[in-house]
């Protein structure tokens, strides 16, 4: 060979290597991404022919299922409108939402072995079925939170803290997914609500008083003897010539009864008192200004850094005013913080995947997500929160007999009425629900949120009341 030709040889050569490797590239890593692509035709075509798997709750309730009928395969939502937006749907003609496109893969059993095993299948002349979810749902309490929502917008979230395990993920207004055609058609017809947003992590709020408890543990963090300090609120602070209100003089009030009354200026004094960098460091440590991991899509908690904080939005954010917004879940997980000794369990929703024979191909392992603050600080805000349920401004979330901690919240807003919040848990000696409520423009959380908590909280643990 000449030196020509097999300088032509080497180019053509590299030249199908570098195709074969695009090739492959689209193949093998782009391939699933491609594949789940809710445009692919494909797909579409899957989802008409093939039985998705099962979708359960913690007891082995139905959550979604595919029946065969004479017209073809129809998905059906036994919970309805009360888990629509988190268990989502599935649809050639509209696609998928919710956890119904996150475990696509899954469910119509093309992801990993069940592919190959689902091919073999239909070759076999056997219907092909895709793999089976479990979630920690609760089929009853879910469709209790809906219920408590009432039409109105707003959300409610409950969790196990020992876990992370998601119990209730409600959002309101909603839509019924068992009849998609006809409920597209009513959103497009009479836009507003955003029925199909999830404003349990799509919602994104300014938490009011309910991030206090994290104010709190920036405080306490630094000096834990300010849990016996005595505090003079006068009604108002001026931070720079500008005043930061309470709603009347507190008068002097110790740790506790700031909490229970949910002094404003109090608050603000303990932020300014321990500084900007301090402040979101552990704001950051409740999960601020991060990604929060779960099945479906979370927009996170922001707050601004501390080098852009000046004196008088320090003081803002620290009564969760100003620059502070986050969703409803992660507010449920700084609850849980508190009630998990300062530890933080990663949320989620799916329990475990399996086999339409059932075996189990995936489970998951709880796991700590975020440490907070240290157990000794946590304990100290569990009794602050007892008292505001016990004598403070959360009475309404009361329940006989057992021991119940939160925080109420009305978070000024541009859209009208204060949104209504209240974070909480019990029982506070051994928590096993954690719960975030709110209600969007609703007013006073301690009159309109924390009586849905109440519910919730008792509903979770099993209080019969
Ligand atoms: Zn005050």
């Amino acid at each position: 060979m000449n030196r020509s030709l097999q300088k032509l040889a080497v180019v053509t050569l590299l030249m199908f290597l570098i195709l074969a490797g695009y090739l492959g590239y689209i193949q093998v890593i782009k391939g699933e991404e491609l594949f789940f692509h809710p445009q692919n035709p494909r797909l579409a075509r899957l989802e008409s022919e093939r039985m998705r798997g099962v979708i359960t709750d913690r007891q082995g309730k139905i959550l979604a299922r595919t029946v065969k009928e004479k017209e073809g395969l129809r998905r059906e939502y036994p919970l309805g409108e009360a888990a629509a937006q988190v268990i989502g749907y599935a649809s050639n003609r509209f696609g998928s939402s919710g956890l119904e496109a996150a475990y696509a893969g899954e469910l119509l059993g093309i992801k990993g072995w069940a592919r190959f095993k689902n091919l073999a299948a239909q070759l076999a002349g056997r219907q092909p079925r895709g793999a089976d979810l479990s979630l920690t749902l609760d089929a009853d309490l879910q469709d209790l939170a809906y219920r408590l929502l009432a039409g109105r917008r707003g959300a409610i979230v409950a969790l196990d803290p020992r876990t992370g395990a998601v119990l209730a993920l409600a959002s309101s207004p909603s839509f019924n997914p068992n009849n998609l055609a006809g409920e597209m058609a009513r959103i497009a017809a009479r836009p507003g609500g955003s029925p199909l947003l999830n404003r349990a992590i799509q919602g994104v709020y300014p938490p009011g008083s309910t991030l206090k408890p994290v104010t709190a543990a920036a405080a306490l963090g630094a000096n834990t003897a300010v849990a016996g300090g005595k505090f003079v609120c006068p009604g108002f602070l001026e931070v720079n010539g500008r005043r930061l209100h309470c709603p009347h003089p507190h008068g002097t009030v110790d740790f506790s009864q700031a909490m229970m009354y949910s002094c404003n200026v109090t608050f603000a004094k303990m932020a300014l008192e321990v500084g900007g960098e301090n402040f979101v460091r552990t704001a950051e440590s409740f999960g601020f200004n991060q990604e929060i991991p779960l099945e479906l899509p979370v927009l996170p908690g922001r707050l601004p850094p501390s080098s852009k904080l000046n004196a008088n939005e320090l003081a803002e954010i620290a009564i969760g005013q100003g620059e502070v917004t986050t969703t409803p879940l992660h507010m449920a997980l700084i609850a849980a913080a508190i009630a998990n000794d300062g530890l933080m369990m990663r949320p989620f929703i799916v329990e475990s995947v399996k086999a339409f024979n059932g075996r189990v191909i995936w489970q998951v392992k709880p796991r700590v997500w975020r440490v907070t603050t240290g157990a000794e600080v946590a304990k100290i805000i569990r009794r602050a929160m007892e008292a505001v349920v016990a004598r403070g401004t959360g009475q309404a979330a009361e329940l006989p007999g057992v021991r119940v901690a939160g925080k109420t919240g009305s978070a000024q807003n541009p859209q009208g009425k204060a949104h209504a919040w209240f974070i909480g848990f019990a029982p506070v000696e051994a928590p096993r629900a954690a719960v975030a409520v709110i209600i969007e423009n609703g007013g006073a959380g301690g009159e309109v949120a924390a009586p849905l908590a109440r519910e919730v909280l008792a509903k979770a643990i099993g209080v019969v009341d």
